[in-house]
């Protein structure tokens, strides 16, 4: 329809509304197909029978399976910094920076944080069964899931005098501190593992990250909280989605709305034209002599003032001005008076007797 547009804002939320969607939806299926696989993954208790039960599989391996044992290092097991006496196979380190950083745009002072230092060290670990039965964890940092615990955690405050200050109001950066934390996957840790189960050709067994894609986990929590959180996840998105969808839907309706008010307008502006019509067909056609504008007998003076072509051939009520044509007045932004500015109720053409 002429005159009607979408505006910048509507079709901005209306893209962003839509795309956020499709994106929590995406991940949303994702969250679904892992609770859905961990459903159907077999269980098992790691034992001798389990090496022989993978024997007889095809391929010697099970894709998606669930096991729970005990960490054991296969060699000399990894010493925390900060607490001598705990030792573990999967070690992380990590220091990282708060501070305020001025926002120009929203012109205050907001938080931020940034990693300054981060370091990784593993070691070769078993799954040991209750009969010494061990399943050795390959690539446990592709791992999803929590299986490491915070042993350390501390924060150094930043003090700072004056010239410090006067340096950070010029530069913009508030340092508060740092933070240090160590998180450890402890020996001796009951470990639930989700993954690919395979036996090598010399009889070790090996959990390794499935080679179909689906995700790989290693958690300090039994299966039963593992499938919890994932299934919570999947809630979330799915939730996030919906929400984003009727976001999407509400501009929508709103621009249907306007688009509707638009027509309704058009409407009547048509259904006006017409009756404007059929009084001047019905009126005989005289020189105009009536209203406030109509003084002199000058051309000009019957002309329209907007188009300076046509000439004047309506009135406008309740003002009673003749300034202009009905082609000019249809085309007027406001429904207002051009020479009074008061509002236009009705239009009548101009007729004498
Ligand atoms: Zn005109
Ligand atoms: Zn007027």
């Amino acid at each position: 329809m002429d005159g009607f547009q979408v505006n910048l804002t509507e079709a901005v939320c209306l893209g962003a509304s839509l795309a956020l969607s499709g994106i929590c939806y995406y991940v949303y299926r994702k969250s679904r197909t892992t609770v859905e696989d961990l459903d159907k993954a077999p269980h098992f208790t790691i034992d001798r029978r389990l090496k022989d039960i993978l024997k007889v599989t095809p391929g010697a391996s099970l894709q998606y399976a669930v096991v729970e044992g005990v960490v054991k290092p296969e060699g000399e097991p990894l010493k925390s910094d900060f607490h001598k006496e705990i030792s573990g196979v999967l070690q992380k380190f990590l220091l990282r920076e708060h501070r305020l950083v001025w926002n120009g745009f929203s012109r205050r002072w907001t938080d931020d944080e940034r990693v300054l230092h981060e370091r990784v060290n593993t070691t070769p670990f078993f799954l040991v069964g209750s009969d010494e039965t061990a399943v050795r964890v390959l690539c446990p940092l592709q791992a999803s899931g929590r299986h490491m615990e915070v042993i350390y955690e501390r924060f150094h405050q930043v003090n700072y005098g004056l010239s410090d200050l006067v340096g950070q109001y010029l530069s913009g950066q508030k340092p508060k501190g740092q933070l240090e934390i160590e998180e450890i996957l402890k020996v001796g840790t009951t470990l639930t593992g989700v993954g690919e189960l395979i036996v090598d050709t010399d009889g070790t067994l090996n959990l390794r990250p499935p080679s179909d894609g689906s995700e790989y986990f290693l958690s300090l929590g039994d299966f039963d909280t593992l499938r919890g959180e994932k299934e919570s996840e999947a809630v979330c998105w799915k939730t996030l989605a919906v929400a984003f969808a009727l976001a999407g839907t509400a501009v929508l309706v709103w621009v249907g709305l306007r688009y509707y008010r638009c027509l309704q307008v058009r409407r009547e502006l048509e259904k006006e034209r017409r009756e404007f019509e059929r009084l001047q067909t019905e009126a005989p056609r005289l020189p105009v002599t009536v209203g406030p504008e109509a003084e002199g007998d000058n051309h000009m003076d019957n002309i329209c003032v907007i188009c300076l072509t046509q000439p004047r051939n309506c009135i406008l009520l309740d003002c009673g001005h003749v300034c202009c044509c009905y082609t000019c007045y249809q085309a007027l932004p406001q429904c207002r008076c051009p020479i009074c500015r008061q509002r236009i109720n009705r239009v009548v053409p101009i007729y004498h007797t």
